[in-house]
């Protein structure tokens, strides 16, 4: 989606401090942290919410964001 700012940060277009990355998910620092090492992990397909995410990617981002 062209005006959303984590599909920006996905493309590089908007910089951001990576803690991982693999063809699915990223994981980054959020900018204004509420403690710290505070991470936003998000799936790179644009998903609003988990609701727009299928099944497969539910698992696989709860499992990364377990781990
Ligand atoms: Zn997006």
């Amino acid at each position: 989606m062209d005006d959303c700012i984590f599909c920006k940060i996905v493309k590089g277009e908007i910089p951001s401090t990576k803690i991982y990355e693999d063809k699915e998910f990223m994981a980054f620092l959020d900018i204004g942290p509420v403690n710290k090492g505070h991470t936003l992990v998000m799936p790179k397909n644009h998903s609003e919410t988990f609701l727009d995410m299928n099944e497969r990617e539910l698992g696989k981002i709860m499992h990364f964001i377990l781990i």
